[in-house]
């Protein structure tokens, strides 16, 4: 019998919790959201998080800039929410327009109040096996939904198809942190379904919808779809659902799978990067 693992109810038990830690609180955390240029689903993205940061109760603000805007004024930007002790994280949201260096931007952030992991300190502290601040938001709630359900990782083989910096580069080294052996694949990898349907987990973060189909997928095998594209017939997700669900343990949907999950970490490090910086002013 196949399992669904549900993102929703999962992110939703993470909000609920958070919410009544908020309530509690004179001084509310503070989370801007950066958002440069007009990407329709970016806009979506941010609006969601947005929401979902008032509901819980934290001050939430966007910072919209137009796509002409240059470097600097984006560094200015995040200079001024650096030193601004009312602000505790700050997410950037990507991807960033053409003609914008993403890692001068990213790097710019002060790594106390980082909230997914861009800057080469925290990713770094990351890579060696030591705590960032906090774990970058998709890996870690694919993590978290796995702990949900009891999924042992430990001996695993699993493969993380997308070698992308914010979900399956660190998304394999949190694997490997939980000795699982990992294979990372990508877009020169070659014979990739011959060694996909080896393996016990199958982590796709590609963003190429209905990509992973059955023969990807060994029976008994638990998928875990990262992909959200937009199409003419609505959310897909990287793996074709319909055909894979019935060969697999459990399976994430796409929407309601990783997505909420995502967001959910943000809203939770958003409060763990609060309760640091309050730590140390104490
Ligand atoms: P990127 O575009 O940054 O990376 C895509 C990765 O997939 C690259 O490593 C690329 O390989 C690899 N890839 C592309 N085509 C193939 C192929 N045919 N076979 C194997 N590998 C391939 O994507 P992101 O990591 O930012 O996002 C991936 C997907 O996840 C997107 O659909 C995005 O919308 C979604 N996403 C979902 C989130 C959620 O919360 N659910 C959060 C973040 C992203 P190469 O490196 O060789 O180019």
């Amino acid at each position: 019998m196949t399992i669904i693992l549900d993102g929703k109810l999962c992110a939703n038990k993470i909000i609920e919790n958070l919410r009544t830690q908020t309530v509690k609180l004179d001084k509310k955390p503070n989370l801007v959201v950066i958002q440069v240029g007009n990407n329709p689903a970016s806009k979506i993205y941010v609006k969601n998080k947005q929401k979902k940061a008032e509901y819980i109760g934290y001050n939430s603000y966007i910072i919209e800039l137009p796509s002409s805007v240059s470097e600097d004024n984006i560094l200015e930007q995040i200079y001024m929410l650096n030193d601004n002790p009312e602000v505790n994280a700050i997410l950037v949201q990507l991807p960033l327009p053409e003609n914008i260096n993403q890692q001068k931007i990213t790097e710019a952030i002060d790594p106390i109040k980082d909230v997914d992991c861009f800057t080469s300190y925290n990713f770094g502290w990351l890579a060696l096996g030591y705590n960032p601040y906090v774990l970058p938001c998709t890996p870690k709630g694919i993590l978290r939904l796995l702990d949900e359900y009891s999924i042992v990782l430990e001996g695993k083989n699993i493969i993380v198809i997308g070698r992308s910096n914010i979900v399956g580069k660190p998304l394999s080294l949190l694997l490997q942190q939980r000795n699982a052996t990992v294979t990372m694949a990508h877009s020169r990898t070659e014979n990739l379904k011959d060694i996909s349907s080896l393996m016990d987990i199958v982590i796709s973060a590609i963003g190429m919808p209905h990509f992973i189909t059955s023969q990807y997928i060994k029976d008994g095998a638990i998928v875990i779809d990262v992909g959200i594209n937009r199409t003419e017939e609505g959310l897909k997700g990287d793996v074709k659902f319909d055909e894979v669900k019935d060969k697999t343990s459990y399976i994430t949907p796409v929407p309601g799978g990783v997505g909420p999950m995502t967001i959910a970490m943000l809203m939770e490090n958003t409060m763990q990067l609060y309760n640091i910086q309050k730590n140390l002013i104490l």
